[in-house]
């Protein structure tokens, strides 16, 4: 009999232990911290008959399985299933095992940066559609509960976690938005972090990428019949802009001869190079199983922008304050940098091995200032010294709750009307914040207040 070894209690562990059980399988969670969160989990779990171990993490006798949910390869339990030969896998990959024969098609995507937005895109337009579709993956719901619920289809999020921990996945089509230095601490290098994104394309039925991303363009090579989705006027077999609409020359009757129009740039919110990429993205996946151009303009209308991605907070003295706290990476960063004439940059955080001279150099004409905090500040105002001397620093150490207040105020020093005072990171907020919502909402009470102060 089947022994699964789950690791960790967050929202993925707990749905494969679940789904599990009720398969009448065994499963063992091992989970290191017993707080308050993880032992509530425990107890909601032991009540459907799994074991939940809490302490060091350790394989339990005869397990035959290990779901991991995240976890790094280089983790000791990971080393420890790999010298057992015990197999291992993702939630994901699980649920695709799982999942029953007649179960809906998914639509796949990854990248470094655009992920939840194209799957949002991509749900709406599926949904103005007419069909049955849900975003999962990354942005939620597990895939493990989707693939039992009666869907027409799945909009997967996929991150590069998932996609090393994923073997068999065969999605309807697959696509890479981009491909930028992040997470390269859990990879080991970029050439890891890179393969784990190509993955996705295995099995794929059709293989879609980022024709203006050379990265992407390296990962579909191998597929001669990849659709690619560009920025440019497309060439056959490819959607990209001609004047102000989006059109798509790859899934029309003959790419030779014909283009289809599918929307407007007005209909992409908020209107930004990369946002448009994201779009066609989202276009291009849907447009493979034969959605129709209405829906693309329809869905993309609908769609609505999660919080903390280049968000307007408020205007203040004529200065407009735009939370980006999602922008955990240069790449994300660069997008919003890249979309205001006039900055003052608010950045800083854990900047997990990613290099940040390029973003600075190519943002460097457009800062009139910058306020720098966490723990890698001091690296990018290195950066700023080289490429931006001119631009005037403030360093903000510290790490107590009152610090995005000091933060706003000394950005609000340093702009003038109709600057943007932009919080673009470039870093993941975990050395100072619970996680990248409170970082954005700090942000936002500190601007708040500035505003009823003045
Ligand atoms: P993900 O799910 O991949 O993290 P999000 O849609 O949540 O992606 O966006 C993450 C960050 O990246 C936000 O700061 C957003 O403004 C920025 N972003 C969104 N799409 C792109 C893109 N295509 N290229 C670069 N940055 C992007």
């Amino acid at each position: 009999m089947t022994l699964t070894c789950v690791a960790g209690l967050g929202v993925s562990g707990r749905a494969v232990a679940r789904v599990l059980a009720e398969r009448g399988e065994r499963v063992v969670v091992v989970e290191s911290t017993p707080g308050e969160r993880q032992l509530a989990a425990a107890a909601e779990l032991s009540g459907r008959g799994v074991e939940v171990r809490f302490g060091p993490l350790e394989l339990p006798d005869g397990a035959t399985r290990l779901v991991s949910t995240g976890w790094a390869p280089h983790h000791p339990l990971i080393a420890a299933a790999g010298a057992a030969g015990v197999e291992v896998m993702g939630e994901v990959e699980l649920a695709w095992r799982l999942r029953p024969a007649q179960a809906a098609p998914w639509l796949a995507l990854t990248g470094t940066n655009g992920k939840t937005t194209v799957v949002r895109m991509l749900t709406a337009i599926l949904l103005a559609a007419g069909r049955k579709a849900v975003a999962v993956g990354n942005v939620g719901v597990p895939v493990i509960e989707a693939v039992r619920e009666p869907y027409d289809v799945l909009a997967v999020e996929l991150s590069s976690f998932q996609l090393h921990w994923s073997s068999t996945l065969a999605p309807h089509a697959a696509a890479v938005l981009n491909v930028a230095p992040d997470h390269l601490d859990w990879h080991g290098s970029m050439a890891e972090y890179a393969a784990a994104k190509g993955r996705i394309f295995e099995r794929a039925g059709t293989v879609i990428h980022n024709a203006d991303d050379p990265e992407a363009v390296r990962l579909a090579a191998p597929y001669p019949r990849a659709v690619g989705f560009t920025l440019r006027s497309p060439r056959a077999g490819q959607v990209g802009v001609v004047e102000d609409l989006l059109v798509d020359r790859a899934f029309v009757a003959d790419p030779a001869e014909t283009a289809e129009e599918l929307a407007t740039l007005a209909d992409v919110r908020p209107l930004a190079p990369h946002n448009v990429a994201n779009a066609l993205a989202a276009a291009a996946l849907a447009r493979s199983l034969d959605v129709p151009a209405e829906a693309v303009r329809q869905g993309l209308r609908d769609f609505v922008p999660d919080p903390h991605r280049m968000a307007h907070v408020d205007r203040v003295g004529e200065v407009d304050y735009v939370d980006d706290s999602k922008a955990t990476n240069p790449h994300a960063a660069a997008a919003a940098l890249s979309s205001y004439p006039s900055i003052v940059w608010v950045a800083g955080g854990q900047l997990k091995g990613a290099d940040v001279d390029e973003v600075v150099r190519m943002a460097a004409g457009r800062l009139r200032g910058a306020v720098l905090l966490g723990v890698d500040r001091g690296r990018i105002a290195e950066a700023l010294a080289r490429h931006a001397p001119n631009v005037p620093v403030v360093d903000i150490s510290g790490q107590d709750t009152g610090v995005m207040d000091r933060v706003v105020t000394e950005a609000s020093r340093l702009a003038s009307p109709g600057d943007t005072v932009l919080l673009s990171p470039a870093g993941a907020s975990l050395d100072m914040f619970a996680n990248y919502p409170a970082r954005g909402e700090a942000f936002a009470r500190a601007v708040h207040a500035l505003k009823a102060a003045t």
